[in-house]
């Protein structure tokens, strides 16, 4: 698939195609607006020059600041970062394991990526192309409820063998950024890049909110090491674009 995609751009992609796919942005009411780790987070991306995607729990949507608008549509506008739908309440019932989009009706499960898709329009000023759920939940109506909101293209860490609408893709998991959640591994990461170098894309989860000094240190490695191979680092909607134009030939 990455050579044809390869024979038809402009400029070929020498090195793998990474996505960062960070979740859980909120809304900070310490004065930092995004809190300092997210502060730090995007610093680093634009420090190293890479792109980065940010999953936003939509219910920061409701009640935030202006400052909070501001800065998320300023960012979205540099082009650097892609905000994506990470549904709005992020709750998860600790008995039956219920979440937004796992136990809960095709109808409620539409409903939530409907009304974060409507707060991102009204206080954001754009629409989200990307959608990841909360703890990567999904059953059987997560892809009905997508298949409604055709908007929506890309689905980050969504079900493999879901029946999507022509032109939404889902970007799946292979090798993690975290092991375990929460904690970027430098090592494990290199090991597991190496057994599997060849993949089409490599889509790396990240929690920035929970970091401490140490584990920025460590994605930081990771970052370094992926640009020493020459890693190209998109965003979801480029990487879906990528894909869909491999595969028409475009
Ligand atoms: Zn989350």
């Amino acid at each position: 698939m990455l050579s044809q995609a390869n024979s038809h751009s402009a400029q070929p992609i020498e090195g793998p195609l990474i996505v960062i796919k960070a979740d859980d942005l909120l809304y900070r009411e310490d004065g930092t607006i995004f809190g300092q780790n997210w502060l730090q987070f995007i610093e680093i991306a634009q420090e190293k020059g890479i792109k980065i995607s940010i999953g936003i729990i939509c219910h920061s949507l409701e009640n935030a600041q202006l400052e909070y608008f501001e800065k998320i549509r300023a960012l979205h506008a540099a082009g650097q970062i892609e905000f994506w739908n990470h549904g709005i309440t992020h709750r998860r019932d600790q008995e039956s394991g219920q979440s937004e989009f796992k136990g809960a009706s095709m109808d409620s499960q539409l409903d939530t990526l409907v009304r974060a898709q409507a707060l991102a329009v009204e206080k954001l000023g754009f629409s989200f192309t990307s959608f990841g759920s909360p703890y990567n939940h999904f059953d059987q109506n997560t892809a009905a409820a997508l298949r409604a909101v055709p908007e929506l293209k890309t689905w980050l860490y969504g079900d493999e063998q879901a029946q999507l609408v022509p032109g939404q893709v889902v970007l799946g998991r292979s090798i993690l950024l975290e092991q375990p959640v929460h904690h970027p591994n430098f090592e494990n990461f290199v090991r597991d890049f190496e057994a599997s170098p060849d993949r089409p894309y490599y889509i790396l989860q990240a929690h920035p909110g929970g970091w401490d000094r140490e584990r920025f240190e460590q994605f930081l490695q990771v970052i370094q090491y992926l640009q020493a191979k020459k890693a190209t680092f998109m965003l979801p909607r480029e990487l879906r674009n990528q894909l869909i134009s491999a595969e028409t030939g475009d």
